[in-house]
């Protein structure tokens, strides 16, 4: 579900980022997804893993709504439901978890790591489940089984995959050998296209967080060289730095420009010459930006504002500014991570006001002052907006479709192109 969440709200404040620009960091009232939603696509990732949320209705029917439509003959997420309890029912919840998992694992022997996901009412918070993850984990052979929070209190939606991916790293087998590791789920088909890359500049050890099987978690160590995938990353950058492994800045592989930048990180690391790297990624990035015409004619000149979502944001806003020729209005994130950022600021246009937080009414009304062609935001903020007039897209499509990597660049534009196509439609 979409929640409203008011927080403690200091004054905005604007600062000067590491980058020396100001940046508005806003602290209000906030328009986001829980954590929970990160299920959908983290379900699809790894093949044998089994998501149980331990929370409420509410809870549960978040899940099957950003599911959508898709029907499973064996579906790999679920809710347990925890009714009210006082504190000591929570023992009868304890053995009603247990019970529940011992079912589960009995009926479904094909799974192979198990997430207990945590919520916000405050009988699961109660509950807890780190304990409950250890005593069913000794408890079945051959079953992982890990915790992390999905709470709307604590995540919003991307951090949903970052507790998940947070939560495997402690369990990651440590070795010394030199290996590049892709951080961030990604989609099986752009996956690919990206090991190809990399087997033919050289790079011979490639993994990614997480495999596409429980089984085949990657290893991590002090030559390990990770580059994330996903701008939303923060907790699981940092347990890889604190487990050795060493981040290589660079841009998202987003659009042309921005793979080839992020391959190119991965290159100059792993010692690939310039002549074999162009060779390797100039048909690639070629294709990439004659695929782009089309879309970037609908989209050049027009403007676009974003509110903070997917923390997704800032890589897609250089993209539409430097590959599409869209000017950025203001570019709102929910965090703006200064470390895995770095690469992307300086390409970021001057004149756009970057915002870090959200003070929804505040940001609505610069919204409204601007009068954007394109509000890339939350489904909450979307219909309202729309009724205005004003053109939409929803960000939570960006995290379920694949966009990374050249072969994807051209669905990336379209995915913005396609809310005007829809309007004119609209107006005919
Ligand atoms: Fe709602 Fe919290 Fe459950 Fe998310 S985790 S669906 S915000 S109750």
């Amino acid at each position: 579900m979409s929640v409203t969440l008011d927080r403690p709200a200091p004054k905005a404040v604007t600062e000067a980022g590491c980058e020396a620009r100001p940046i508005l960091r806003e602290r209000g009232q906030r328009e986001v997804f829980c954590g929970l939603t990160g299920i959908v696509w983290m379900h699809r990732k790894i093949q044998d893993a089994f998501f149980l949320v331990v929370g409420s209705r509410t809870c549960a029917h978040l899940l099957q709504s950003a599911a959508g439509v898709m029907i499973f003959a064996e579906p790999r997420f679920a809710t347990a439901i925890l009714d009210e309890r006082d504190l000591a029912g929570l023992a009868d919840a304890q053995e009603e978890l247990d019970r529940n998992v011992t079912r589960l694992l009995e009926r479904r022997p094909d799974i192979k790591l198990l997430f207990l996901v945590g919520s916000c009412p405050s009988e699961v918070i109660k509950l807890d489940l780190n304990r409950a993850a250890q005593r069913l984990d000794r408890r079945f052979n051959g079953v992982r089984v890990l915790n992390y929070s999905g709470s709307g209190i604590e995540t919003t939606f991307t951090q949903g995959e970052d507790a998940c991916l947070a939560a495997l790293v402690p369990e990651l087998a440590q070795s010394d050998a030199a290996q590049l590791l892709v951080v961030g789920a990604l989609a099986d088909v752009v996956e690919d296209q990206f090991i190809r890359l990399f087997a033919a500049m050289g790079i011979e050890r490639v993994a990614f967080l997480p495999a596409r099987r429980a089984g085949g978690m990657p290893v991590v160590g002090p030559n390990t060289q990770f580059l994330l995938a996903q701008p939303f990353l923060a907790e699981t950058g940092r347990l890889l730095e604190a487990r050795g492994a060493k981040h290589l800045a660079a841009p998202f592989p987003l659009g042309a420009e921005g793979t080839t930048l992020w391959l190119r990180a991965a290159a100059q690391a792993f010692g690939v010459s310039e002549s074999r790297f162009s060779e390797v990624t100039a048909a690639g990035e070629a294709r990439a930006r004659q695929a782009l015409a089309a879309p970037r004619a609908r989209l050049a000149g027009k403007s676009v504002f974003f509110f903070p979502d997917s923390q997704l944001e800032v890589p897609m806003a250089r993209f539409l500014t430097r590959e599409c020729g869209m000017e950025a209005i203001e570019i709102g994130t929910p965090y703006l991570h200064r470390q895995h950022l770095a690469a992307e600021m300086p390409l970021l246009p001057e004149s756009a006001l970057i915002s870090e937080g959200q003070d929804v009414e505040k940001q609505l009304d610069r919204c409204h002052a601007a009068r954007p062609d394109l509000v890339v935001c939350g489904l909450g903020l979307a219909n309202p907006l729309e009724a205005q007039g004003i053109t939409t897209k929803w960000s939570i499509e960006l995290v379920f479709t694949p966009v990374q990597g050249y072969d994807q660049a051209a669905d990336l534009a379209g995915l913005f192109a396609r809310p005007f196509a829809r309007r004119d439609v609209l107006r005919v």
